[in-house]
């Protein structure tokens, strides 16, 4: 039963892919459009709405379908998925949140697309890996939380539009909340230009003293480690996805290339066929720990390996997709070209390829295989 309604949900999102987003990626990658409309859409056909069991209102249809929605995205354009990503983030953080009302409420309309939104954890996440100081302080007050510092990258902005982000208090314990961007003291400021991602709506966050009512928090300082370690597994393999979908748009653009050179092209490195079987490996290895993050089973060391390998396969694919279409790919228009800076986010996005690897070599070393 489940795997009908699965099949049916990602056959609704291919078509919406095909009709909808494909004649759109130039335009998102150069002209910096957001495709607010597509977004919407995702939460129209079901996507985000698999990740919420039926008494939350949703399909239940999981994480790995999920995960499958957000590649079929990421094949035509990884600045979309990137996007389908930070909006199940903020459902799945939702999810695992302080059960209270108001949250309950803009749970259900993240999930429906009613309203978008993105996860502003980078900075929490290297902190918690010892990487980098908390850019937000939170000062307690009657009313609740004040909250001030800025992130320099949130992505899915915008009016309306909300964020997660987590902040520290001055004995050093952590809360994390949620902000509607047109909260009084919420600044969006654009950043500099950018090589890729430009529809992203990625904007620099300053906060200045903003009231955080304790409807808004989603784990006070004494549930905040647990909140994260419960969320983390989920949120990395959701972000794999991304990088899944991209490396089978490099997949589609090699096939294509081989249809036109495939007697040359069959000289180079990173074929299509051991591409494709390396892909599969990993869908394999995603489809096994899914349904163990969503359980809360899924020890970290395993999620990073996988992200990592996501990444470093996401590499591999674009330049050898880019060397497949040749001079063609060369050409700004085609998507060999926006695939290798996709593919280049995937590994600097955080978690980042370097954070990844830093973190399974120490978890190796307290937890020898
Ligand atoms: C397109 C895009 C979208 C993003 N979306 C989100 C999001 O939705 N949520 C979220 O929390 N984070 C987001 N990020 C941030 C991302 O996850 C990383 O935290 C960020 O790219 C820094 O990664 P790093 O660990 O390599 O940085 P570091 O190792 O800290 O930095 C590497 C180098 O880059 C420099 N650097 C770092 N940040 C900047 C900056 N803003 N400007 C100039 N130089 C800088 C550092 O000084 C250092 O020299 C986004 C980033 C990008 C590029």
């Amino acid at each position: 039963m489940h795997q009908a309604e699965a099949l049916a949900l990602l056959r609704r999102i291919d078509q919406r892919v095909r009709q909808q987003l494909a004649p759109q990626a130039t335009a998102i990658d150069q002209q910096a459009l957001y495709p607010q409309a597509m977004l919407r859409g995702l939460g129209d056909d079901g996507a985000y709405a698999a990740l919420l069991p039926a008494e939350h209102g949703g399909s239940g249809l999981g994480l790995a379908t999920l995960m499958a929605a957000i590649a079929e995205v990421g094949a035509a354009c990884g600045s979309t998925a990137f996007l389908a990503w930070c909006q199940s983030a903020c459902v799945y953080l939702l999810l695992h949140a302080a059960p209270r009302a108001e949250l309950q409420t803009i749970l259900a309309e993240l999930a429906a697309g009613r309203r978008l939104g993105g996860p502003g954890l980078s900075n929490a996440i290297k902190h918690l890996a010892g990487l980098e100081p908390m850019r937000l302080r939170a000062e307690a007050c009657p009313q609740g939380y004040r909250i001030s510092g800025e992130l320099p990258w949130v992505s899915n902005l915008g009016p309306g539009h909300l964020f997660a982000a987590a902040a520290a208090c001055a004995d050093g314990d952590k809360l994390a909340f949620l902000v509607d961007c047109d909260t009084p003291g919420v600044q969006l400021n654009a950043g500099p230009p950018i090589a890729g991602m430009g529809g992203t709506r990625t904007l620099c966050v300053k906060l200045d003293q903003v009231l955080i009512t304790p409807e808004r928090v989603l784990a006070e300082p004494a549930a905040f480690a647990g909140f994260i370690r419960r969320v983390r597994p989920g949120f990395v393999l959701a972000q794999a996805a991304v990088g899944l979908g991209i490396v089978q748009g490099c997949l589609d653009d090699i096939l294509a290339a081989n249809r036109r050179d495939g007697e040359q092209n069959r000289w180079l490195d990173h074929s299509y066929d051991e591409l494709a079987a390396e892909l599969a490996v990993l869908w394999r290895e995603a489809k096994t720990l899914a349904p163990l993050a969503e359980a809360g089973q899924l020890a970290a060391p395993r999620v990073l390996r996988l992200r990592a390998e996501v990444s470093e396969l996401c590499l591999r694919a674009a330049m050898s997709a880019q060397l497949h279409a040749g001079a063609a790919g060369y050409l700004l228009s085609h998507p060999a070209q926006r695939r290798l800076r996709e593919a280049s986010f995937i590994a600097i996005v955080t978690p980042t390829l370097k954070q990844l690897r830093r973190e399974i070599h120490l978890a190796e070393q307290t937890q020898p295989a």
